[in-house]
């Protein structure tokens, strides 16, 4: 985007790719005057086809400079670059003379790009000398990496997108593709809608956004995926349905595993899974029938004690079928973040060497170090994610570099790894953010560019390698991950890192997969073909699949299509599965099952979806899913705060009561934190319990108890200032013009005490009833509204956008001033929450054009455009045409 002298032309298009999802959608960025003004699905790239779903579209509302963190601290003190690369340098350096190299470790994340990526893994691995490095993919799809090395010997994704449209059966399993995949699930739908004789099944606990659209759902009871998929193979041996052919020439070890899949009969699975007997046979038929099957799969199968298991039963199925190598099939496991596949090519994980080479193989040791030409190389597996922060908690690892990711959220057990943060000897974090969970523990805090100024390379699910291309400059003082860790290695001492540009990185990196990738040190990630290439071919570069070779400069979309795998013999491996349920069960104490998950509109941490106030929109709080009949039991009421505890800790968050929950189960999403609510963490409530093959942790299930809170006093503050909030329960979002803030205390909160905390000048207008128990105020300088709050003894449902609208206004009228101190009803409120965010339409105006007539979800999109552009809110059209159809007058219908 740049030309020589630095400046930007007036406007231009720059071609980047998504930083949120890992389907890896490309986007083509307007930029006008440096600035990033706009964005558009790029029509041509092979993830999207120019779609893109409401997080893409709104990415540019979350460039926002003011929540950015902009200069280097140490100790709390701005400093220059050069100050704080040597305070780690030196730090790191003493570190290892007095502790030992292990003492050391890094906490990565699938943000990062690969050029980032690859330096912080040579800088761990072939310098310092040890395998401390893991990042946070660990926590999202290391159980599938794993299953994919145990069957075929390297971790490779046997399947493309193309597969999804052209298969005839498409299995979703432990996956919201609807809200966590959007525009593949649109993909899909698009593909069922030019041949109806696609099957959708959709294996789901939780009846979800995605299971809506199936042809058939298996509500089984949660963590039995493993059971379901041993019998299908029971299912298939039986019924003769198995490929004996492809079985003989290209697996070894099918014998053992049906003899443990053999003890999964129809009926025994049926009584496990807890699911009709007649629903699982069907799926089963259709398995065996159908002559292409895609099994696509995400966190509702990784995060789990018995992920590695769970993934490789999925497996088996495809193997004794051949239904893996050709189009239209393959065990699809897809990652929920931009490059978490980058991660896994590089050596993110610290299980791994890099280049999808062995950490503990000696020649593969030996041909990296002679490679990097390093002063040592690891020999043993670091410390994955959750063992690195025990190790930090047991001051094992006395330094710790955090980069691009906030475990003081994500991770399990917060409290534990807030601890352990806050007694490390030496904690560095580099983020884009001023402010989240983990930098409240860093000593030294660097400025990391963020999407819209990286450059460099990520790839998606499908090994497809795409450039982010920067299309602003840096803010402030912000510096590229990949610089902030080569001026580390090198004030530390070490060569090896004298990159100029990130091309530089990306071709060595290139050339490493290719050096001695024969017989022995087999591997298909290879991509040597791109490692000759010059700046601008890198810059110019097209997204490509890899492998990518000189002979194959195209790059390979299928692959194992030869029935060749990476196994010494060159077969794929089954595996006996034997199913476990999950770890953190429920008891007497905590008798319901916890499940977690993404929300349509929001990303990880929030640290960035939540600036976007459109995306705010469509959930504005952390809700607590409970069943209707769970609900009466309980006898809880909607938006009722509550605490949900664990044997590891509590949490307070809103009921919602729900139709698609099970009895017995609820659901919190994972978003919500310390920057956001009061307490609203939910990872604080798992233990940490991990696969022990893969160290993934089980954060879909964990026994809870749900208690009601007897607060006294609610209220809700609109308000455009930075205000200190010390009620018990609070809770921030951000909307257009003003911060929407929802309180709860024990004790009576009163007007005078709320006015003497927000230290805000102007004249105060405060209306009260009952005695002071409730009161509405507002705030006006010049006739400009500042703050207006809404304080009585029940909770307050949800925020009102033309409240919010109000303080876009230079001076309100007397009208708006009334209004405001008397205010709407909250059906009004509930009416004007926004369905479609793409086009900023409300569930009202759905309802409406639904009782004038609109019935069915295109014939709304023609009405009001909702669900035409990245289509996330098809299922909730349709759950409002099925809710409200009948009230459309009889005259209209005949
Ligand atoms: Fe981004 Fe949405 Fe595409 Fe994922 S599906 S990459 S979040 S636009």
């Amino acid at each position: 985007m740049f030309n020589s002298k630095g400046e930007t032309p007036a406007a231009s298009i720059v071609r980047s790719t998504c930083a949120y999802c890992g389907v890896g959608c490309g986007v083509d960025v307007t930029v006008t005057d440096g600035k990033a003004t706009g964005i558009n699905g790029s029509e041509d790239h092979p993830a999207n086809f120019g779609r893109l779903c409401v997080k893409g579209t709104h990415l540019i509302d979350t460039l926002d400079e003011s929540t950015r963190l902009l200069t280097p601290e140490v100790s709390g003190h701005q400093v220059s670059w050069s100050e704080a690369i040597q305070t780690v340098a030196d730090k790191f350096t003493e570190t290892i003379a007095k502790y030992g190299r292990d003492a050391i470790a890094f906490y990565v994340s699938g943000q990062l790009l690969t050029e980032d990526y690859y330096v912080a893994n040579k800088l761990m691995k072939g310098y310092i000398g040890s395998g401390n490095i893991d990042t946070n993919s660990r926590l999202c799809m290391s159980s599938a990496v794993s299953a994919y090395k145990r069957a075929f010997g390297e971790d490779v994704v046997p399947c493309s997108y193309r597969d999804l449209e052209q298969t005839d059966l498409l299995i979703f399993i432990g996956s919201n593709a609807a809200w966590t995949h959007p525009v593949l699930y649109q993909r899909i739908e698009r593909a069922r809608q030019i041949n109806p004789e696609v099957k959708l099944v959709v294996i789901d606990p939780r009846e979800t956004p995605t299971s809506s659209g199936a042809d058939l759902f298996l509500p089984i009871k949660p963590g039995t995926d493993g059971a379901l998929y041993n019998g299908l193979l029971c299912y298939l041996a039986n019924e003769e349905q198995l490929d004996t052919d492809y079985i003989a020439q290209h697996t070894t070890g099918f014998e053992e595993t049906l003899k443990v899949a053999n003890e999964w009969s129809l009926a025994k699975v049926a009584r496990y899974c807890e699911v009709d007997i007649a629903l699982i046979e069907q799926f089963y038929q259709w398995f065996a029938t159908h002559n292409n099957a895609v099994s696509m799969y995400s966190m509702g199968i990784n995060q789990s004690s018995s992920g590695v298991d769970k993934c490789h039963s999925i497996i088996n199925a495809h193997l004794a079928t051949g239904k893996i190598g050709r189009e239209g099939c393959g065990p699809f496991s897809i990652t929920g973040q931009p490059n978490a596949m980058g991660g896994r090519e590089v050596g993110g994980l610290a299980n791994q060497l890099t280049a999808h080479l062995d950490i503990e193989n000696s020649d593969h040791q030996a041909l990296v170090q002679q490679f990097w030409q390093s002063p040592t190389i690891a020999v043993k597996q670091g410390a994955k994610a959750v063992d690195m922060f025990d190790q930090i908690a047991d001051k094992k690892i006395k330094a710790v570099w955090i980069m691009a990711t906030n475990p003081a959220v994500s991770l399990p057990n917060t409290t534990k790894i807030k601890q352990a943060l806050s007694q490390c000897d030496f904690v560095v974090v580099s983020d884009c953010v001023a402010n989240n969970d983990t930098l409240e523990f860093a000593e030294v805090k660097l400025p990391a560019t963020g999407w819209g100024e990286k450059d460099g390379i990520v790839t998606n699910s499908e090994r497809r390698m795409s450039r982010q291309r920067a299309s602003q400059f840096a803010s402030g003082q912000a510096r590229h991950d990949w610089q902030i860790i080569c001026d580390v290695a090198k004030a530390m001492g070490f060569d090896g890192f004298n990159y100029q540009h990130q091309q530089e990185i990306f071709t060595e990196f290139a050339q490493l997969t290719g050096v001695d990738n024969q017989a022995k040190n087999r591997r298909l990630f290879d991509i040597s073909g791109l490692g000759q290439l010059s700046i601008a071919q890198y810059n110019n570069m097209m997204p490509i699949q890899w492998p990518v070779t000189t002979e194959n400069p195209q790059g390979g979309e299928q692959i194992f299509n030869d029935g060749r795998y990476v196994n010494d013999d060159l077969n794929a491996k089954f595996y006996p599965v034997v199913p476990s349920l999950p770890k953190q069960q429920t008891s007497n104490e905590f008798p319901w099952v916890l499940n977690t998950g993404r929300l349509r509109d929001q990303w990880h941490s929030m640290t960035r979806t939540s600036i976007a106030a459109s995306l705010n929109e469509h959930t504005s709080k952390p809700y607590v899913y409970v069943s209707h009949q769970d609900g009466a039991l309980l006898a809880l009421k909607d938006d009722q705060i509550v605490k949900v505890s664990s044997a590891q800790g509590s949490i307070e968050v809103a009921v919602k009561l729900s139709s698609v929950m099970r009895k017995g189960q609820v659901f919190i999403p994972i978003h919500w934190n310390k920057q956001f609510a009061a307490n609203a963490t939910v990872a604080t409530l798992f233990q940490g319990v991990v696969d022990p093959i893969s160290g993934q942790p089980e954060s879909k299930h964990v026994g809870v108890k749900i208690e009601a809170i007897d607060y006294q006093s609610f209220g809700e503050i609109y308000v455009n200032n930075a205000i200190k909030i010390t009620s018990e329960y609070w809770l921030k979002t951000g909307l257009k013009h003003s911060d929407y803030w929802q309180l709860a205390s024990q004790s009576l909160i009163s007007f005078e005490s709320l006015q003497q905390s927000i230290e805000i000048a102007g004249e105060w207008i405060c209306q009260s009833q009952q005695g002071g128990k409730q009161f509405q105020f507002i705030c006006l300088q010049e006739g400009q509204i500042k703050i207006a709050g809404y304080f009585s003894t029940t909770a307050p449902v949800i925020s009102q956008p033309w409240i919010d609208q109000l303080f876009e206004q230079k001076k309100l009228t007397v009208e708006q001033i009334q209004s405001l101190l008397t205010k709407q009803s909250p059906e009004d409120a509930e009416a004007t929450r926004k369905v479609c965010s793409c086009f900023s339409v409300s569930k009202g105006e759905v309802i409406t054009a639904i009782v004038q007539g609109c019935q069915s979800v295109m014939a709304l999109g023609k009405a009001l455009k909702c669900g035409t552009n990245c289509g996330s809110c098809k299922p909730e059209l349709q759950a409002l045409l099925d809710e409200h159809q009948h009230e459309i007058p009889i005259k209209q219908l005949a």
